[in-house]
């Protein structure tokens, strides 16, 4: 007993002081490349630490190196940026968790063109007066749109609720049981549609909705026929949901506008390579509709934004109203938004330039190709088996369900390691890896992997596996 606590007590007593730390060579080196709120912050932390420890009975490592050591992780971990490049080895190309669609190099460079100087966001240059920050997309998008005007704003979720508190406000629209979505949580359409001041009046059932179940709720406080797309699921079976051309007709018979929420918005055909059955967007704007809303960082491939396609008139209504001002989009969208719309002039050419749709519409071959070479550059010891294997891939981001996307991953079994500990030694390092465990085997799928990620993957697995 009385040993323990002489033990106890020299070890408290044998820590160095804060002061010492802070003028010992290593702390004179910290405070030369760190800011000194943070290099104290550490060695209080650290220190307390180790006190704790001790105090509990425990022996931590109490030489001058391990209490360095430790204190320098500390300082490191406080310096580290919290938003960090992550490597996608999931397959989902739209992976909202990591930040969906990456951008074209023409889109990153508009944006440090635009944001490091002075632009006419909102000047026009012609009259040398006030300008409109919405107006520098109009023609782009109504060019490819084919609507006669649309506005843009900070996503979709913030589109459809403009358009909701500017069509219905304190108003009622008529909306499917079968379409009440969830996207990742945060946005529900009851909500969106409680929010913006609109009264939701749920029509049909949920796998089966007619034109008769919309035509018998129209009422005088009808204000808005609204259709959402099942982006992120699919109803099978006995089903049966109305297209938006014979909304478009019974809203025009009733006087009533017909919104039509695409969630995704493919402006790319995707059909003509085999790949889901999703409309352009032009097509759902010539059945008539007042107006579509859709993600700029969904299919479209662009920054995160919510493009508004429709009527002159609804338009400008929403242009007009006070929310507007609250949910506009900033100029490094605007310019990275412009870039990518400029792209989809020549389908062609937004098919290589936007990484979304070139990794959409990139041969399993190739893929394969990528999977081969990362195999070749891991240098793993004998008891690991890698190898490439076929799979299967999604867009993801509520865009395309149900569809799979022929793949090709690299498969990865240890004796040592379950997939479990690969896979969260992996997403811990540096850079950071995120890859997904099916059965008993980790899977890195090469669509989503850039060829120059390739080496840095390949060494993060070497680290790990050797
Ligand atoms: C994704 C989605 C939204 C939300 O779009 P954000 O750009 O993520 O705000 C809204 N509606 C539908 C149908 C969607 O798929």
């Amino acid at each position: 007993m009385e040993e323990a606590d002489r033990n106890f007590r020299s070890l408290l007593m044998g820590l160095p002081s804060v002061d010492e730390l802070l003028k010992s060579a290593e702390g004179r080196g910290w405070l030369s490349l760190y800011p000194r709120r943070y290099v104290l912050q550490a060695i209080r932390e650290s220190l307390e630490a180790l006190r704790r420890e001790i105090r509990k009975g425990g022996q931590p490592p109490c030489d001058p190196a391990s209490i360095s050591a430790g204190i320098e992780a500390l300082i490191k971990k406080y310096v580290a940026p919290s938003l960090s490049n992550v490597i996608n080895a999931t397959g989902v190309v739209l992976h909202t968790n990591l930040g969906r669609a990456p951008l074209s190099r023409a889109a990153l460079e508009k944006v440090i063109l635009i944001a490091k100087g002075y632009s006419n966001l909102e000047y026009d240059l012609a009259e040398g007066g006030r300008g409109k920050r919405h107006a520098h997309l109009r023609r782009l998008l109504t060019g490819i749109t084919g609507a006669q005007d649309a506005t843009v704003v900070n996503n979709n979720a913030a589109a459809v609720m403009l358009a909701l508190s500017t069509l219905a406000r304190g108003r009622q629209v008529i909306v499917s049981r079968g379409e009440l979505v969830e996207i990742g949580g945060s946005f529900r359409i009851p909500d969106v549609m409680a929010q913006s001041g609109a009264v939701l009046m749920e029509v049909g059932t949920t796998n089966k909705t007619h034109l008769r179940d919309y035509e018998r709720a129209i009422g005088p406080d009808t204000a808005l026929i609204l259709k959402v797309h099942q982006s992120n699921y699919r109803i099978t079976g006995f089903t049966s949901e109305v297209p938006i051309e014979e909304l478009v007709a019974l809203g025009a018979k009733h006087r009533l506008p017909v919104m039509y929420d695409l969630g995704s918005g493919c402006l790319f055909d995707l059909r003509t390579h085999g790949i889901g059955a999703e409309p352009v967007v032009s097509e759902v704007v010539q059945t008539g509709v007042d107006l579509v809303t859709f993600s700029g960082d969904k299919l479209l491939g662009g920054p995160q934004a919510g493009i508004a396609a429709g009527k002159t008139e609804v338009i400008g209504r929403m242009n007009e109203n006070p929310l507007a001002r609250a949910l506009r989009i900033d100029k490094m969208t605007l310019a990275a938004l412009e870039a990518t719309f400029f792209a989809y002039a020549d389908p062609e050419k937004a098919a290589c330039e936007i990484p979304v749709l070139r990794m959409l519409l990139e041969k399993p071959e190739a893929i394969r190709g990528r999977a081969e070479r990362l195999v070749s550059a891991i240098k793993a010891a004998e008891d690991v088996s890698v190898a490439v294997a076929g799979d299967s891939s999604e867009a993801g981001g509520g865009s395309l369900p149900g569809v799979r996307l022929p793949t090709f991953a690299v498969s990865i079994r240890s004796a040592r390691l379950t997939p479990n500990a690969i896979e969260e030694g992996l997403r811990t390092g540096t850079p950071p890896v995120i890859a997904r465990i099916k059965e008993d085997a980790l899977l890195l799928d090469a669509r989503t992997i850039a060829d120059d990620e390739v080496p840095a993957v390949a060494a993060r697995l070497g680290e790990l596996l050797a």
